[in-house]
């Protein structure tokens, strides 16, 4: 057991402490760190689950990402894809589906494309949703050396 950022080996209580609390190996320090900016951000633990599979896959993405106009959960800027952790999507009322869709529309003229992702995806298919991510990627990447 070794921390996802610097190595770092971890004790049994780090270990235990981190899984509790955000779902990842991390050690005390960038669990720490980590915590701060989920406070800050209200970021889901889907979303540090997911930026760290997508790092386990060679995918360089920035968690929390401003766009100008407010913080994406995850950002792939190499490719322009932000992703978007859906924490409660069973209770969404018409006024958030409105909200969501003009988010994407904002994205769009930016050129950046959004998705999506229900976090019980990432809690129980983690491996499968990084594996559809990177074929979004490809995809994206195909359409920008066509323009
Ligand atoms: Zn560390």
């Amino acid at each position: 057991m070794t921390c996802l950022e610097c190595n770092k080996e971890l004790s049994y209580l780090d270990h235990r402490n981190a899984m509790d609390s955000l779902g990842v190996e991390l050690c005390a320090k960038h669990q720490e760190r980590m915590e701060r900016l989920v406070e800050k951000n209200n970021t889901p633990m889907e979303a540090i689950q997911l930026y760290y599979g997508l790092k386990e896959a060679g995918v360089q993405a920035m968690l929390e990402w401003w766009d100008g106009k407010k913080s994406v959960d995850i950002a792939i800027s190499r490719v322009k894809l932000n992703i978007e952790i859906d924490v409660e999507y069973h209770m969404l009322t018409h006024e958030q589906a409105m909200n969501d869709l003009e988010e994407a529309m904002h994205s769009f003229k930016n050129g950046f494309t959004t998705i999506r992702i229900p976090h019980i995806l990432i809690r129980h298919y983690l491996k499968e949703t990084v594996h559809n991510i990177l074929g979004i990627m490809e995809g994206l990447k195909a359409n920008i050396k066509a323009i």
